[in-house]
């Protein structure tokens, strides 16, 4: 057996077999062919190969998940036998004397593109379906043997270098009961993505990919970071008591959903969600969350090869304030950049992409990009209870002109004759060290703050939040990182506003404490993260809390803070 460390990224604990997942290069380049009607016959036969695969992927389905599961092998058995796009590829390869591939997949972007900007959710998704199509006929074209994460009909553990957004949307929750990386944090994006989805997960391991085999037994242990590798029967039988015990607990705090959040001594404090993609709300409400806190807008923009559309971006925000049902939904424009890449944009490669030309300074710069998201936005508002925050404020003039160019959007759709709630909150995140020091003069102006420590944190330490070694600088209860938080809540309050934090710190059992004590007044985590931060908060008191943080925050260390708080009697 070996046993690898990484980082705990989702609670819970799995045991199956391991399924490792790389990604094909798919790059295509154009040739000239000398005998077309032997590349038909190519395209021919892979045309068929694939729809044997998906008649059986389709049966399979059917049995074991149902039908609504199924229906989508099906549309794409359709998509593989409708002309329309069969006889253009078939046509390009005669008439350009070009590889089927390369024919193949420039008629496919064409059908993805038009998809794309159609008004219907319903034609939009279709884009997808057209993706996966594709890839599978040009898998049979290029000899590649891959089997993507939505075909997985066993129960695995998935195995991987990192996981991308797509990946993990195609994650089927029965069959994959946890998954492991190589790379990232628990801020990282696969980590959070783990925890909306509620599979247990373990990321930064450095070298699980070199250490596993496909079918190798793996334990993962999202509550301690702990990877097992051909575990003993003890082993086991060990771990799959300590995941029955975990179940237990979680039955007891499921007990709290419907429950409002109050200390002990009576004082009332929202819990939200932090969520990635409309999905994400069906665990909100599942979990009791009391909003979303923050709306990563991001993972809508990754993914696939364009930016997306207006419409898209509008059926997005309005499904998310729709399945919220009147309550706060607090969306983040765009934060691209750092470790969220967007390939198509075409950004030149930097020396400290955390450093550089990211989320709000991007926005500002690609004011197309930004107002086709505000107009989406501001359509949206008419949904729900609809709050917009800039990320990466650094200066009070980034938040002015951010604001303007909102207030432009706002102005032009009424001009239009389009309605546009007037309700709308408007706020910035709190991520970079200047915005915090100086967040007194920022209260004058916006109707909010929400923290962001993973960010925050990065900064004030001075300590990249992707690289392991320094990972011990990640110190949440560092005084310093404190008396910034305590500036930023204490300045709101004073101009009547309110302070959430959306950062990983805001769900963590350490620091929960020491939060309610310096007044924050929305904690937004993870939707799993929620009923245990409720059960906990229901045991403290505000008051004494309050003392606890005005001693935490004459402390030293991070270390004598934690300590301060461990002794806390529950
Ligand atoms: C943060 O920085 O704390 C935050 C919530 O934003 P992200 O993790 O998406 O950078
Ligand atoms: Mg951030």
């Amino acid at each position: 057996m070996i046993k690898i460390s990484g980082i705990a990224a989702s609670a819970g604990i799995a045991v199956a077999k391991a399924f490792i997942l790389k990604h094909p290069d798919y790059t295509i380049t154009k040739t000239s062919i000398s005998d077309v009607e032997l590349e038909i016959v190519k395209l021919e036969s892979a045309l068929e190969i694939s729809k044997g695969e998906l008649a059986r992927i389709k049966a399979r389905t059917l049995a074991e998940l149902g039908e609504k599961k199924a229906e989508i092998f099906e549309s794409h058995l359709l998509i593989l036998e409708d002309p329309e796009l069969i006889s253009p590829v078939m046509d390009k390869i005669r008439e350009e004397a070009v590889n089927a591939d390369y024919a193949l997949q420039e008629v496919a972007n064409q059908f993805i593109e038009m998809f794309e900007n159609m008004k219907s959710t319903y034609l939009q998704e279709r884009a997808a379906d057209m993706r996966d199509v594709t890839k599978r006929v040009l898998n049979h074209l290029l000899g590649i043997s891959y089997v993507s994460p939505a075909e997985i009909s066993e129960e695995v553990i998935v195995i991987a270098e990192d996981l991308t957004p797509s990946d993990t949307a195609q994650l089927n929750r029965k069959y994959v009961k946890g998954f492991t990386t190589n790379i990232g944090g628990r801020t990282s994006h696969s980590a959070i993505m783990a925890r909306s989805l509620e599979i247990p997960a373990v990321v930064g391991t450095k070298h699980v990919m070199s250490e596993v085999k496909a079918g190798d037994l793996i334990i993962v242990d999202g509550l301690s970071g702990d990877v097992l590798v051909n575990p003993g029967e003890a082993e086991v039988a060990l771990y799959i008591a300590k995941q029955k015990e975990y179940d237990l607990q979680i039955a007891e705090w499921k007990k709290l959903r419907e429950e409002p959040t109050v200390s002990a001594d009576g004082k009332h404090v929202e819990l939200a969600a932090n969520i990635g993609t409309p999905n994400d709300v069906a665990g909100v409400i599942d979990n009791g969350g009391e909003g979303v806190g923050l709306y990563r807008t991001e993972f809508l923009y990754m993914g696939r090869d364009k930016l997306p559309s207006e419409e898209i971006q509008y059926n997005a925000y309005r499904t998310v304030l729709e399945n919220m049902q009147g309550k706060p939904v607090v969306v983040r424009t765009l934060d691209i950049g750092g470790d969220k890449e967007l390939p198509y944009l075409e950004l030149p490669k930097e020396m400290n992409p955390f450093l550089g030309f990211r989320a709000i300074r991007l926005c500002l710069d690609r004011q197309d990009i930004f107002r086709t998201q505000l107009r989406a936005l501001l359509r949206a508002s008419v949904h729900g209870d609809l709050r917009i925050m800039f990320p990466m404020i650094a200066t009070l003039g980034e938040f002015r002109a951010a604001r303007d160019l909102l207030l432009e959007e706002k102005a032009k759709l009424h001009e239009e004759g389009k309605e546009v709630s007037d309700q709308i909150q408007l706020g910035i995140m709190v991520e970079i060290p200047s915005t915090a020091v100086l967040a007194d003069q920022f209260a004058k102006e916006v109707d909010f703050f929400s923290i962001g420590t993973n960010d925050l944190i990065q900064y004030t330490m001075a300590a990249d939040r992707m690289n392991e070694r320094v990972s011990y600088l990640y110190q949440p209860y560092n005084p310093a990182i404190l008396r910034l938080i305590k500036n930023v809540i204490d300045a709101a309050h004073a101009e009547g506003k309110w302070t959430g934090m959306c950062g990983e710190m805001a769900g963590d059992v350490t620091a929960i404490p020491l939060l309610l004590g310096l007044g924050l007044d929305e904690f937004s985590m993870s939707a799993t993260s929620i009923l245990p931060a409720r059960s906990q908060i229901a045991k403290l008191s505000a008051a004494e809390m309050k003392e606890l943080a005005a001693k935490a925050l004459q402390l030293g260390t991070a270390e004598e803070v934690a300590a301060l708080v461990q002794a806390i009697n529950y």
